[in-house]
């Protein structure tokens, strides 16, 4: 990309320049001043709390051939630096990512859903990788400034891009979509997170659906069919291609065997990470493969997932216990999908220790009983509840058969744990991430 070109890209938000554009290739374009390096582009993004006006005499310094901004800025140094002025940054960041995606003309897979989308791009990253060199969604790059920052680090020897797009509320997997124009558009499933500011399943599923009625018309739509709502929601908004998958059903679908080893058209692929959820998620993956013609034969030793600390980690300890730390995050779904993930481990008792799911409002109540209840349809041996809020308590709610045990605190819960845990248990930790149960894990680790 040369500077030159910035103005025509920036169609929807341009206004003026403070001296002409040579024709020097830009390095990267980059909204943090941290990382500004020579030749770079910076973009001083207006946030609530930070203005990165206020960083430009730092980017100069450190090299920036173009500052673009919200308004002219005062500049103390006496380098002659143009200033593209834009009607607002965060749009020119958006047109620009967006130039630059379609400039590199490589399968873009654009990935939402309520739950499993972390997981889902790193399952198919990883599968990807078998084949090419994969671009992918680092940390939680995924709302309206880490997509394009995740854009703008592909580069021409990419041959694969999985992007992950998330949302708290209507339009914004729309405007994702429309930034990645993803040629692959994949959704996991529609659950309950952010059921309080949408209202309800139904509207959530339009929202996730909004990937797809923005993607460029001959891409491919990716569906969980085991999520009926979602796949007939879709249809509402979607008449191009579609792929479902699903273990219930669907265009590509298997069997899981020992819960890590999944049956598809008579081949066996060793899953990376265990569990029905996790088979779903690599259906996904295959699903992918299959419509970009790659030969599956080579995903038959199997890829290597790693993810971030507290999602779908297991520790085998001495004595033959297995932690089953999940305390990354929690919601419905995730909760339903640890608790069978549990179940389907083979040991002597099943232990769950939860905490509360945080941001359900009004459902909260309901959905803690939820959860309550599929501990008791699976037959948990026993539940222990860190209530260090009122919310989880609500779990009680859903159960009648199975013992539970209630602490106010985590030093309590340690407590308890360092005496009831026994040979052959298996064990999961569950709950949303503020809660602070991976203080617990913690502890029994080192206890153990
Ligand atoms: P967030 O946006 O909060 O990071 P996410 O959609 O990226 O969530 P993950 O981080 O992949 O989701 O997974 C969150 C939790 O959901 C994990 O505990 C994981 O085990 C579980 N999970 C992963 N995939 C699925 C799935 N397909 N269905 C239900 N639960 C799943």
């Amino acid at each position: 990309m040369i500077l030159r070109e910035i103005p025509t890209i920036l169609s929807g938000t341009f206004q003026k320049i403070s001296q002409t554009l040579s024709d020097k290739s830009i390095n990267k374009i980059s909204t943090d001043s941290r990382t500004i390096q020579e030749n770079d582009i910076f973009i001083a993004l207006q946030g609530d709390k930070f203005d990165g006006h206020r960083f430009v005499d730092e980017v100069i310094d450190k090299g920036a051939i173009a500052l673009i901004v919200n308004h002219e800025v005062s500049v103390k140094s006496t380098k002659e630096i143009p200033q593209i002025v834009v009607k607002d940054t965060l749009i020119a960041y958006q047109e620009i990512a967006n130039w630059w995606r379609n400039h590199v003309k490589i399968p873009i897979i654009g990935i939402t859903g309520s739950v499993g989308k972390t997981t889902t791009k790193e399952i198919i990253a990883a599968v990807l990788g078998v084949y090419g060199n994969v671009h992918k969604t680092q940390a939680n790059y995924n709302n309206e400034i880490g997509v394009p920052k995740t854009l703008l680090g592909l580069t021409t020897n990419h041959n694969y891009a999985v992007i992950e797009m998330a949302m708290r509320g209507k339009g914004e997997i729309a405007l994702l979509s429309q930034i990645a124009c993803p040629t692959i558009g994949i959704i996991t499933n529609v659950g309950t997170a952010h059921i309080g500011r949408l209202g309800s399943r139904q509207a959530i599923a339009e929202a996730k659906c909004e990937l797809l009625a923005e993607m460029p018309e001959n891409s491919v739509a990716i569906l969980n069919h085991d999520d009926q709502r979602l796949v007939e929601t879709a249809a509402t908004v979607w008449q191009g291609k579609t792929i479902t998958y699903g273990l219930e059903g669907g265009d590509i679908t298997g069997e899981l065997l020992e819960n890590q080893i999944l049956r598809v058209e008579g081949m066996d692929f060793p899953l990376p990470l265990p569990g029905r959820h996790n088979a779903l998620n690599y259906l996904a993956a295959l699903a992918v493969t299959k419509e970009l013609n790659l030969d599956w034969t080579f995903l038959m030793e199997g890829v290597t997932v790693n993810l971030p600390q507290g999602r779908s980690q297991q520790y085998s300890l001495k004595n033959d216990v297995i932690l089953l730390d999940e305390t990354y995050n929690a919601g419905l779904e995730s909760m339903k999908a640890a608790l069978q993930l549990l179940k389907d481990t083979p040991g002597t008792r099943h232990l769950a220790v939860l905490g509360t799911m945080k941001e359900l409002a009004d459902a909260s109540a309901e959905l803690h009983r939820e959860v309550g209840e599929t501990a008791e349809k699976l037959a948990i041996d026993a539940l222990f509840i860190l209530v260090d809020d009122p919310q989880s308590q609500a779990i009680t709610k859903g159960v009648t058969t199975i013992e539970t045990q209630s602490f106010p605190t985590h030093e309590q819960l340690i407590q308890r744990l360092r005496e009831v845990i026994q040979p052959g248990d298996r064990i999961l930790f569950k709950a949303s991430n503020s809660v602070g149960l991976n203080r617990v894990v913690e502890a029994v680790l080192q206890q153990l």
